[in-house]
């Protein structure tokens, strides 16, 4: 079974964060350390640990991860300008968190990805 992280601990409120939306699949947060005016981290409550443990039974969370960054962004009023969705996967992707979440960024004009 996948080693929890401090993602399960946010999720289930054990620890603080600033939790901007919470439903039966997903929970979205700040950013500890903002990489832009908007960063926040949209995680399914299940514990998947990376991209390459996605299953067909994952596919209503993950859904949902974009239904909810949709709606953050409108929220954080940066969807006209535009933003950035970011899943990392393992050390060449730059994963940290080994719990999946995609990361919503925006604010101000990012560039190229591979920059
Ligand atoms: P990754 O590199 O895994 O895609 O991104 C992990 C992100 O989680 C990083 O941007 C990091 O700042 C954020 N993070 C790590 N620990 C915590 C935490 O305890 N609380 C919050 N809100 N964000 C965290």
């Amino acid at each position: 079974m996948a080693q929890e992280t401090i993602f399960s601990k946010i999720i289930r409120r054990e620890i603080p964060a600033d939790v901007l939306y919470q439903d039966e699949l997903v929970t979205a947060f700040r950013d500890i350390h903002p990489r832009a005016p908007t960063h926040i981290l949209i995680v399914p409550n299940v514990l998947i640990p990376t991209a390459n443990d996605v299953a067909a039974e994952h596919e209503a969370a993950l859904g949902r991860l974009f239904t909810v960054a949709r709606k953050l962004a409108a929220e954080a009023g940066i969807a006209e300008n535009g933003y950035r969705l970011i899943v990392n996967c393992n050390q060449h992707g730059g994963q940290e968190v080994f719990h999946i979440h995609m990361h919503l960024v925006g604010g101000k004009a990012l560039g190229p990805m591979l920059a």
